[in-house]
Parts: C-alpha cells; structure tokens; sequence
C-alpha cells in the first residue's frame, strides 16, 4: 500500500480526507491561522461558505449535518472565534446533530506554559464538555486519521459535535513521515454501523403495545434524522396508532394525515396507557414524561440509540436500543402480523376532541384575518396557506410568540423541512439554519424570526444576499423581548423593550437584497407568496402590534414570576 499522503502539507491532507468521505463543504470565517487552508480547500474543488460570526457558521454546519447524515463541517480562528463557534459546537451535541467544527489554535507548548500568544488559548480542553469528543492534531502525519476519528464519533451512535483543534504548525507542516501502516487518507467503511435490539426486547414491547388500550407514539427528531419516514407512516397507518409529532418532526408523517394527534395533544398525552417515544427524550419539553401532562400509569415503550437515555425521567417498560431504522424493522413487521389495531373508542375520542379544538383555533385564525389589531394569526396565516400548497419549501423558525404560534399554524407534509429552536429553545440558530437548507437542499427557505431573534445572527443577512441565496427572512416585529409593552420604570427603557419602529427589511436593501414591509393581513396575504416564489434574497418587515405576544411564549412557567411592586 502506498503512503499518499506522503509530502502533503496538514492542510493537504485534512482537505482530501474530507473530500474523500464525501464532504465537500466548509462553513466558517477565515483569519490568523486558517485563511489559506480555506483557500486551498477552494482550490481544491470544495465549497467554501463565509459567515459574520462563529456561531452562525457552526449553526449551518450543524444543519447540513442534521440534512445530510453527513457530518457538516465549520471552520474558525483560534480564542474568539473557537469561543464564538462554541455555543453552537454545544447545540448541535444537545441536538444530537452531527457536526466538525474545526479551530486553528496555538502551539501546545506555548499554551501549556501559559506564555502568552496571539489569541492563545486551551481550546482542546475548553471544548470537551460542551461536545460528544475533543481532538487535537499535532502531527500532520496524523491529521488523515483524525479526520476519520471525527467522522466517525459525529455520526456513529448518537450523533453529535465534534471539535477538531489544529495548531498553526500543523496545518503548514508537512508530512515527512513514510513509514505509516495507515495510509492518511481513506474512506470509511460504515461510519455509523447500524444497531439491532434483540429479538427479546422486540417481543417484550410487542406485548405491551398490543395490550394497549389507548395507544400513542411520540415522533422526535431523531427520527426525522433517521429518515425513518416509511416505516413510521406504514406503523401508523396499518395499526391506527395516533402520533404526536415534536417539532422538528413535523412532516415525518404528513400533519394533515387522519392519526395525528396534534390538535388534540393534552387530550392523548393525558389519557395514552402505553406510550412509544420513537427519537424523542423525555425531557423539559414533554414534562419529563410526568403527570398532570401524563396519565401517570402509562407504561413507556422507547426507541432510541442511547441506552442511557432510558429510565432519565421515567421507568422504560420496554427499551429499544438501536439505530431507529434497525428497530423500527424489526417491530413494525411483527406488530402489523399481529393484526394490532388502536381502538374506535379511543380514536373517536381523540376526533372529538381534534373537532372542538380546531374549531376554536379556526377562530383565532379568522379574527386575525379580520381584526384591525395586526398580529401573530393574521401574519402567519398567509405563511401557513403558502405551505399547504408548496409543501417542498424548507422552514426555519425561532422567537417565543413566533415560534409557538408558527408551530401550530403551519403544517408540514414532507420530513426534515422544519427546523427550530430545537433541545435548548435557543435563539440565534435562525439565518444559519437556513443558510446551510438553501445549500444543501437547494430548495426555496423561509426563515420565519421574531424580531429579537433575529437580533442574534441579524448580520448573516448579507451572507444571504452575497450568496443570493432563495431566502426569504419574515421578522415578525412587535419591538420587544416578547411584546413590546415592558416599560417597568417612567424615563427608562425596559428590559424587554426594542425598537418598534425597527425596519429590519432595510438591512436587505443594504446588501442588495429584495426588502418588503407589511402591517396588516391584506398586505402580507398578498406579498409573502410572491416574494417566496422570486427566489431572491429578501427581507419582510411584517409589523405587528406591540401589544401582541405572550411573555415568554408558551414557557411562561419557566421564567420565574417576582413581586414587581413599587417599594
Ligand atoms: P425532540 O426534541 O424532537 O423531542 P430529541 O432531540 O429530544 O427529540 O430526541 C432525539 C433522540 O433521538 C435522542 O435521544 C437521540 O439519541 C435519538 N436518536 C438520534 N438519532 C438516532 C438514530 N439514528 N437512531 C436512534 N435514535 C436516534
Ligand atoms: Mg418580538
């Protein structure tokens, strides 16, 4: 076997060990000492996207990763912006998307001994808590392998972040060493092997699911992931089991299909006996899998790759470890055998239920349309009607009112074309979300923000517009942190309180982009399709009242409530 990696910089190497497993992309922001590895990755064939700050670039690799099933991979300078990428380093692994993110750092040396370099700083330490592994390359001869390390601990198992640290040194180095028994450079073979539960832990949750009564699955992100859209819609629609979609799996089974169970969700969650976590945690957003949000006799049957995450809140009646794809073939076939089937009661119950709660909800939607206060109906509702019949365009969102309400007014028909807030709830993630959508899907992207989300990565804007990417971002404006009504004390500016006046559609007109303003539901109903449909790089300014917008969304529970009485 021949070394080709011999007498190739670090730089070298690293590209075509990327290259080789079929990653042809970096996401990141180039400086001291990083510049030149991104253009000779351009030189060399791959992709090369720049960003404003860190965490956007590593927001959009972490998107990719999520997309593709391929780890994305970003690039950063060394302290600040390794610090920058971080946060987002640390939501991809929360998220369990896979992810390289890859920062030029100082020779260990100097750092060990604390002498003081240019922007020096214990990067490989400081990143491993906030990622699934850590490595450092300090040989150029090893850098072929690292990037297989990498690879292979961001998708195998449960997928996450991965960071990959690389002194200046390095990168330059070259590669003197002839003798290697690993050639540098290679592809992997099954980087996420698959992973099958026993025959045993099938039966086991066979016998449980079929003695249900009042059955319900759960569909995480995980399994959207897992792209296990064809064996979940087959167990569904064979077994009339009704299904709660979380967020980013919205679409896995289309949301207008007759077993969701979406508009009826305290209803199902309160009343299921048996209930299958299929890629979803039972974590803050589910209560924990606890009462009153629970029947508190429910028994839990759960699919995911961690057995760790069994029995975190809730004993686990029947655990399914594995790869979901794995799993779900071994136990749909069974189950369907079986000649299991939901009962009419409890679909009927479920109905009733979905009846009297659409009907109130059809009522906040036509007073939004009508009423002469602007606000989250009326401007989402336009948006909501674009989806339904353009079900192949991808969506972002993050705020709290707009999140909440987006979530529920939109439906999804197709897997992976929802991306949000996800396991933190975090703002910041939208515009390098759907950066990273627009490239890998090539599809048309709305980025649906409240205006102090948007705040966050506000900048990426040009990103969009330099790429002329098929963007189109709606900041939801109502001038706060919430709502814009929070003034506490006379003469001083509350904490909540932004610019109600804002025209965040002006930031699109500074780069070049299409910008657009709206402030009532005729306006909007008869702009948003258009500007979609453009595939230009646009910003629409939908302003809505202040007043309009709960405080902290639908988590208000989370935000500690004191006495704000004057003394
Ligand atoms: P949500 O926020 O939608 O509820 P979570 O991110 O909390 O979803 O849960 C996703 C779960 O899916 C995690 O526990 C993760 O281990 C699991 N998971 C991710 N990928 C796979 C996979 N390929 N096979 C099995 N489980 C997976
Ligand atoms: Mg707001």
């Amino acid at each position: 076997m021949t070394d080709n990696s011999l007498d190739k910089t670090g730089a070298n190497i690293l590209i075509e060990a990327l290259q080789k497993n079929g990653i042809n992309r970096l996401y990141g922001i180039v400086g001291i000492p990083v510049t030149d590895l991104a253009r000779l990755a351009e030189l060399r064939g791959m992709e090369y996207y720049g960003f404003r700050r860190e965490d956007s670039a590593v927001n959009a690799a972490a998107a990719a990763g999520f997309l593709t099933q391929k780890p994305g991979v970003a690039l950063t300078v060394s302290a600040p912006g390794f610090l920058n990428g971080l946060t987002a380093l640390a939501q991809a692994t929360k998220n369990c998307f896979p992810l390289i993110m890859i920062s030029g750092s100082s020779a260990r040396s100097v750092i060990d001994l604390s002498q003081g370099d240019y922007e020096g700083l214990d990067q490989y330490n400081i990143a491993k808590p906030f990622c699934k592994k850590a490595y450092r390359v300090d040989r150029a001869q090893d850098m072929g392998l690292a990037v297989a390390r990498a690879i292979r601990t961001a998708v195998s198992g449960r997928p996450g972040g991965v960071y990959l640290d690389l002194p200046a040194e390095t990168i330059a180095q070259e590669n003197t060493e002839s003798g290697q028994i690993t050639p540098g450079i290679y592809q992997l073979v099954d980087p996420a092997p698959q992973q099958l539960p026993s025959d045993e832990a099938i039966s086991r949750a066979i016998a449980i699911i079929t003695e249900a009564k009042k059955p319900l699955i759960i569909l995480g992100k995980g399994a959207a992931y897992a792209r296990t859209e064809k064996q979940v819609q087959k167990l569904i629609n064979k077994t009339a089991i009704p299904f709660l979609p979380m967020s980013m799996a919205k679409g896995l089974v289309p949301d207008n299909n007759k077993y969701s169970a979406a508009a009826a969700r305290s209803l199902s969650l309160k009343n299921a006996d048996v209930v299958i976590v299929i890629g979803a945690r039972l974590n803050w957003m589910l209560s924990y899998g606890d009462a009153p949000l629970f029947n508190p006799h429910a028994k839990f049957v759960q699919l995911d790759i961690d057995a760790t995450q069994f029995d975190s809140a809730q004993k686990i009646d029947a655990p399914l470890q594995g790869d979901l794809c794995s799993i779900l073939n071994k136990l749909v076939p069974k189950l369907i055998a079986s000649g299991y089937r939901a009962s009419s009661e409890w679909l009927a119950q479920i109905n009733a239920d979905k009846i009297k709660n659409d009907a109130k909800f059809a009522k906040r939607i036509n007073s939004g349309k009508t009423t002469p206060l602007f606000g989250y109906y009326g401007a989402i509702e336009p948006i909501a009607d674009y989806f339904q019949a353009n079900p192949d365009t991808y969506l972002v969102s993050e705020g709290a009112n707009t999140l909440d309400i987006g979530r529920n007014l939109i439906g999804m028909q197709l897997p992976r074309h929802r991306l949000d807030t996800g396991t933190w709830g975090v703002m910041g993630v939208g515009l390098g979300y759907a950066i990273a959508t627009a490239i890998e899907t090539g599809k048309h992207v709305v980025a649906l923000e409240g205006d102090s989300a948007v705040g966050f990565d506000g900048m990426e804007i040009e990103t969009i517009c330099r790429y002329h990417l098929p963007i189109t971002v709606v900041v939801i404006n109502n001038g706060g942190i919430y709502n814009g009504i929070g003034q506490v004390v006379p003469n001083q500016l509350g904490p909540t309180t932004l610019n109600p006046t804002a025209r965040y559609d002006l930031l699109a007109q500074a780069f070049g982009g299409n910008n657009y303003f709206v402030s009532n539901y005729a306006d909007m109903k008869a702009t948003f399709s258009k500007v979609v449909d453009s595939g230009k790089p646009s910003v629409i300014n939908v302003q809505i009242a202040p007043s309009m917008g709960k405080e902290s969304g639908h988590i208000g529970n989370l935000n500690p409530q004191l006495n704000l009485a004057p003394l």
